[in-house]
């Protein structure tokens, strides 16, 4: 069985104070992180100072992007032997602000896919991001954007690797909008994206958590997690909110 998931993704925002809030707060939840795992994203700046605060306890790190090259002249950039050696193991691939703001097309989420399974550190997970624009959704479109952002970035990724792939679906649309998808819409494309993933990987499919993320908060989170392939959630603002991302985290 899937274990539920929960990431949360800072984006650009928090700050060493509100490491320590959350880490606390999560630490004093006892039991949680028996039955839920917890994935903090926060900027790559901060990931020493959570590597600290949760050096004695179960909360794992995630980097929100990587470049797909190990080294080199490439400014502003993080490669996986940094995010790595700074305690992440986890790596958002394929988020649409990146996809719509920085360049990073189906091809380049590709090669990112491929960089972070070929990782010969520390094993790395990949945190596929995949949704349809509003436009797309409107005109039907959404399986077929689905599938095709599927198709391109695990087209190098064996049955084999899947261990270590997690995807998130994020209509664009419910990002940051108050706007989330109904518990049926989303259900209805983690039930696709299930099917896609065992026409490809037999078996090994049923073992990829399915998370959904867009606008989730407190309050929506039960009704989402409880359908049967949504197996946690990818959080932006409500992870900024120790309270509210706790009971997220609780709901899973
Ligand atoms: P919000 O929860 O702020 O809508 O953001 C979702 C998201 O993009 C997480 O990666």
């Amino acid at each position: 069985q899937r274990q539920p998931l929960v990431i949360a993704n800072w984006k650009m925002n928090g700050s060493r104070q509100l490491t320590s809030q959350l880490a606390q707060a999560l630490r004093a939840d006892t039991g949680l992180l028996n039955d839920v795992t917890v994935v903090v994203c926060p900027p790559a700046v901060l990931l020493p100072a959570w590597q600290q605060e949760v050096f004695y306890d179960d909360v794992h790190l995630g980097a929100q992007d990587t470049n797909e090259n190990s080294a080199g002249a490439h400014t502003g950039e993080h490669s996986l032997p940094l995010v790595s050696e700074a305690g992440a193991e986890y790596v958002l691939v394929g988020h649409s602000e990146r996809r719509q703001a920085y360049g990073d097309s189906d091809q380049r989420v590709q090669a990112k896919v491929d960089s972070i399974l070929a990782f010969a550190g520390q094993k790395l997970k990949v945190v596929l991001c995949v949704g349809e624009q509003e436009h797309e959704r409107d005109s039907g479109d959404t399986v077929k954007v689905i599938e095709r952002q599927l198709a391109t970035a695990l087209a190098n990724v064996s049955a084999g690797q899947l261990a270590h792939v997690v995807v998130a679906y994020e209509p664009v649309w419910a990002i940051g909008t108050g706007k989330t998808a109904s518990p049926e819409q989303a259900q209805d494309v983690h039930a696709f994206i299930r099917n896609w993933l065992q026409q490809q990987y037999d078996a090994a499919a049923e073992t990829v958590p399915l998370l959904y993320g867009g606008s989730v908060k407190a309050d929506n989170a039960p009704a989402l997690f409880a359908e049967s392939d949504i197996d946690g959630g990818l959080i932006g603002g409500a992870s900024l909110e120790p309270e509210a991302f706790l009971a997220i985290c609780r709901a899973a």
